[in-house]
């Protein structure tokens, strides 16, 4: 389902681009709203959401699909975490559909997926453990990765159940934004991916905007 939001990008309080195959981290205070943007299209931009007091209270993508009954991601769904709370609600969506299936991309996975030579390729997984080192004051660990929302990525689900990769159904300037129903953390790995259609095998950049509301 699609929805256009009212926000204005010039009343934003914050306003950053996180170039292709970054990571990108803040705080969301509870009533803030997050839009991420596509800027060029077709890129996976795969992210996580803690409690900004209580990390290990994070993002559940069972409780999610769960609470909701249904396996894709858009407007009006409510992103619940591990002790069953809502943190953020998807406000608006230009693209429609978000995956929390298909997991973040790693070193492993690269491997398993594509080819041993693969290995060395940055991943997803290289940029949540890079960032939240350098962002101590989070209080995330290694063990806080878990599983992960993929906004603009495209895995369908077959009809006997198989997960694939496909081409994007994002474009250039579609975006999606979130309020925070209490104070979160985002931490977000602007997906490098050069083995699939999650980003075009072309990783580009996103821009991010924070509104008070
Ligand atoms: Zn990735």
């Amino acid at each position: 389902m699609t929805k256009e939001s009212r926000l204005d990008p010039r009343a934003a309080v914050i306003d950053e681009v996180c170039p292709a195959g970054e990571p990108w981290m803040k705080v969301i205070r509870k009533g803030q709203v997050l839009r991420i943007l596509d800027l060029e299209g077709n890129q996976a931009v795969d992210t996580l959401f803690y409690n900004a007091h209580e990390p290990e209270e994070r993002y559940s993508a069972v409780d999610t699909i769960q609470r909701q009954a249904n396996l894709y991601l858009t407007a009006g769904t409510q992103l619940i975490s591990t002790e069953g709370n809502v943190l953020l609600t998807i406000v608006a969506d230009t693209c429609g559909r978000h995956d929390t299936l298909g997991g973040a991309c790693a070193q492993e996975s690269n491997t398993v997926r594509y080819a041993l030579d693969k290995r060395f390729m940055h991943a997803c997984r290289d940029n949540f453990v890079s960032a939240i080192q350098h962002e101590h004051e989070h209080g995330l660990g290694k063990r806080d990765i878990t599983h992960n929302i993929n906004f603009f990525m495209n895995v369908p689900v077959t009809p006997d159940g198989k997960l694939t990769f496909e081409d994007g159904i994002s474009a250039p300037g579609r975006y999606v934004e979130l309020r925070a129903e209490r104070d979160v953390t985002v931490l977000i790995s602007n997906c490098p991916q050069l083995n699939n259609p999650c980003n075009a095998y072309n990783p580009t950049p996103v821009r991010l905007l924070i509104w008070d509301v």
